[in-house]
């Protein structure tokens, strides 16, 4: 298969939190949620205008699942979802290129940690993980996609089966080092309390599934 590049906007920010520039790593969870959440109003707008499409509230949901016997953590959605096109365009480039030269700038002026207050997006992901895979099917297509990335060295797309419409995001937790700890990412009272803090505001249900190891 061959294996794409990220463009260089993305590459170089995708490099910095690979390197974890930035300290505080957690907020990727905050990130991937408010994506689901994003998804999940792509439908509720869609279904106001298209009589076609029901907006039952009891089938949106976030769902987190920690699996600590194969060290991923995985964010599914039951949102818009992407295409294989979408895929590419979204997750292979950097779409807010202007808001990060914003950010860089701003930080070096006080030295204040503003990267916090922006959205630093699907990539944080990379600060977490040392693989991520991303498991698509958009809505009105019956084909699902996967999108695979370690990283660096850019990413695959492939068709896969997935019976239901929107997104997973399976996070390869990176192994705990001397001096930085990822695995707490698997913990429940991690997560919950992640969840607690950064997403208490999101308005569809956020369900920790702890069933697993
Ligand atoms: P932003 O959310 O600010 O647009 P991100 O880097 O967080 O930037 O995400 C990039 C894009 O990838 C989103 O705009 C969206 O189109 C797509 N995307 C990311 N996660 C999901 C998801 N769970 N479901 C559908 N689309 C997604
Ligand atoms: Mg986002």
């Amino acid at each position: 298969m061959e294996k794409k590049q990220f463009q260089a906007e993305s590459k170089r920010l995708l490099e910095m939190m690979i390197n974890s520039i930035y300290t505080q790593k957690e907020i990727f969870l905050r990130e991937l949620i408010s994506n689901a959440s994003d998804a999940i109003d792509k439908i509720y707008y869609k279904a106001l205008t298209d009589s076609a499409l029901v907006f039952d509230n009891e089938s949106y949901m976030i769902k987190v699942v920690p699996d600590k016997q194969n060290r991923t953590l995985t964010i599914r959605d039951t949102g818009i979802g992407m295409t294989a096109e979408e895929l590419e365009n979204n997750l292979g480039v950097i779409a807010k290129s202007g808001s990060l030269a914003f950010k860089k700038e701003h930080e070096s002026k006080d030295g204040h940690d503003l990267i916090g207050q922006f959205g630093v997006g699907f990539y944080s992901a990379f600060m977490v993980a040392d693989e991520v895979t991303v498991v698509s099917r958009a809505l009105g297509s019956d084909q699902a996609y996967k999108w695979e990335s370690t990283g660096a060295e850019g990413y695959t797309i492939e068709p896969v089966e997935r019976a239901e419409v929107g997104t997973e995001i399976v996070l390869k937790i990176k192994e705990n080092t001397e001096d930085e700890s990822y695995e707490e990412f698997l913990e429940p009272y991690r997560l919950k309390s992640l969840v607690k803090k950064y997403s208490d505001f999101i308005r569809y249900p956020i369900k920790l599934d702890f069933s697993g190891k």
